[in-house]
């Protein structure tokens, strides 16, 4: 039995979807195998705030006894039935807290479910639980969360990106073959570079943010984390679609994801490097990595053409004004009064001023109070042209650029972060170092085009994942999958496998011990 879980929780969805449908396992064997890896190994890890056991178990149970009634209701399952997900504790579900990583909102428990939580259960995906974040997903490590941070598998003294550092670390420490995660500047991507497992943004508007808490409106996006490529493209066809709850929703059907990821030719493919994201700045190794997935892409038949962005120099800086900005405005309902925590002030009055004061000042983490202050500063009459009206100028300058060099290119190419995982707390105390990290992946929020990381292999000089990036057109996601799909497999006939086979076993009960006791159900 042992065997069979340590066999179960490596496989990919897909092949996971395989076997659920042929009957060789049943979803519930599943389930309780990712359930258990999880009781092994993330007293290590912390990727998981909440664990859902007996609601996934239920939810795979269901799956199991559609598939054993047979006829009708066997077949109205969908192809993901049973492949059970874990989900960033900054979307909504009904049934299990929310957090969002911050004090102020423990204990909170959403009355409603995003709409992307209303799809898995439509599809009847197990939810494995919540996954740890930087607090409001402010973060690229995941330090910031106020529930301690999440270690990266490959080396437990390092973060494992953030702000989705909790979904990233329990896809690839074989925890959940999948899971969601948000990206405004890169939280998706940034965490799959250094953790070596697949992160999409989709285009803005492909998926729903109903239920996303918002960091910052204009920038936010749900999107698939996974260990394949075509995983990510089966999750983004289960999440995505239009939502009338979401204004600014797209009504394309983005249907054609999965069967891009399956094509599997780059031939005749015009493939952009963007001259200012990479070389100076970005880590040997990194683009040694980088430069060897160039070669092997125009190898497999593509054209590597060179653009360049000029104003993507202005990128981070402007992020930095819109992304506060929003933020402080949506982070404005966190009063004390309508949800989570309420702190009293230490003495009179006890006005409700000094309530929400009080309640602020004990819930919100120093980074939060940090974007807040600069947000409402940037905001404040006589400075919003100076500031966010400027800012907003430099986001249409980028996505001009971002046009003209699509024009040259059908999908850009570069490292998806400058340097590997770095260690625990070395960045912590210096936040402009750690704003740095997201130079690569911040242009496509600002654009709202779609981009993709997935793992390019491992930098010489520390053996740790380095992330490679392709963004395409807005709308466009389809073309991600489809080179995505091709560099992945060119890459593991090179590695003989995936990447992840690579990374160090983690100490587990039921490894390490010469009797198996962990999980009970063996
Ligand atoms: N790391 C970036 C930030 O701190 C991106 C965050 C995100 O994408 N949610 O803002």
């Amino acid at each position: 039995m042992t065997e069979l879980k340590n066999e179960l929780i490596r496989h990919s969805a897909s092949d996971l979807a395989a076997k659920l449908a042929a009957r060789e396992v049943s979803a519930v064997e599943v389930t309780q195998a990712h359930l258990d890896r999880i009781a092994d190994v993330d007293g290590q890890i912390n990727a998981f705030l909440h664990v859902n056991t007996e609601e996934a178990l239920a939810v795979a149970a269901e799956v199991d006894a559609a598939r054993a009634a047979g006829g009708a209701a066997a077949g109205e399952l969908h192809a993901l039935a049973g492949v059970p997900i874990a989900v960033k504790d900054l979307i909504v579900t009904i049934g299990q807290p929310t957090t969002a990583g911050s004090k102020i909102l423990e204990g909170w428990h959403s009355p409603y479910d995003a709409t992307v939580v209303k799809k898995l259960r439509a599809a009847k995906m197990p939810i494995l639980g919540k996954t740890n974040l930087d607090e409001f997903a402010m973060g690229s490590s995941t330090e910031h969360s106020a529930y301690g941070p999440t270690r990266n598998p490959w080396d437990l003294d390092r973060i494992p990106g953030g702000s989705g550092g909790g979904s990233a670390a329990a896809v690839a420490a074989f925890e959940a073959p999948l899971a969601l995660g948000t990206d405004t500047g890169g939280s998706i991507r940034q965490p799959g570079a250094v953790t070596g497992t697949v992160g999409v943004k989709p285009t803005y508007g492909a998926v729903s943010r109903y239920g996303a808490i918002a960091m910052a409106s204009s920038l936010d996006q749900i999107g698939p984390v996974s260990r394949t490529v075509l995983d990510a493209a089966l999750l983004q066809e289960v999440i995505g679609g239009h939502d009338p709850f979401d204004s600014t929703s797209l009504t394309d059907p983005f249907d054609n994801l999965a069967a891009a990821a399956r094509v599997g030719n780059v031939a005749g493919m015009k493939i952009g490097i963007i001259k200012e994201l990479h070389g100076e700045g970005y880590q040997a190794g990194v683009e040694n990595r980088f430069n060897e997935s160039l070669q092997l892409l125009k190898d497999a038949g593509a054209e590597i053409v060179e653009v360049s962005c000029p104003n993507l120099k202005y990128a981070l800086g402007a992020y930095y004004l819109i992304m506060p900005s929003e933020a402080s405005s949506n982070l404005a309902k966190f009063d004390g009064v309508r949800y989570g925590l309420r702190a009293l002030p230490k003495d009179a009055p006890m006005t409700i001023e000094r309530v929400m004061g009080a309640t602020r000042a004990a819930g919100f983490g120093d980074e939060v109070k940090r974007r807040i202050i600069l947000g409402t500063y940037a905001l404040s009459a006589g400075y919003y042209d100076a500031y966010y009206g400027s800012a907003q100028k430099v986001r249409t300058l980028i996505q001009r650029d971002f046009d003209a060099a699509f024009s040259k290119a059908d999908v850009l190419i570069s490292p998806t972060a400058p340097t590997t995982a770095f260690k625990l707390g070395e960045k912590a105390n210096d936040p402009l170092a750690m704003y740095l990290n997201d130079v690569a992946t911040i242009p496509a929020n600002m654009a709202g085009i779609p981009g993709l990381s997935l793992p390019g292999g491992l930098a010489d000089e520390d053996g740790l994942p380095v992330g490679v990036q392709l963004l395409a057109p807005a709308r466009q996601d389809a073309r991600l999958y489809r080179v995505g799909a091709v560099l992945e497999a060119i890459l593991e006939e090179k590695w003989g496998g995936p990447l992840l086979a690579q990374a160090p076993e983690l100490k587990t009960p039921a490894l390490g011990a010469a009797s198996n006791s962990a999980g009970g159900s063996n």
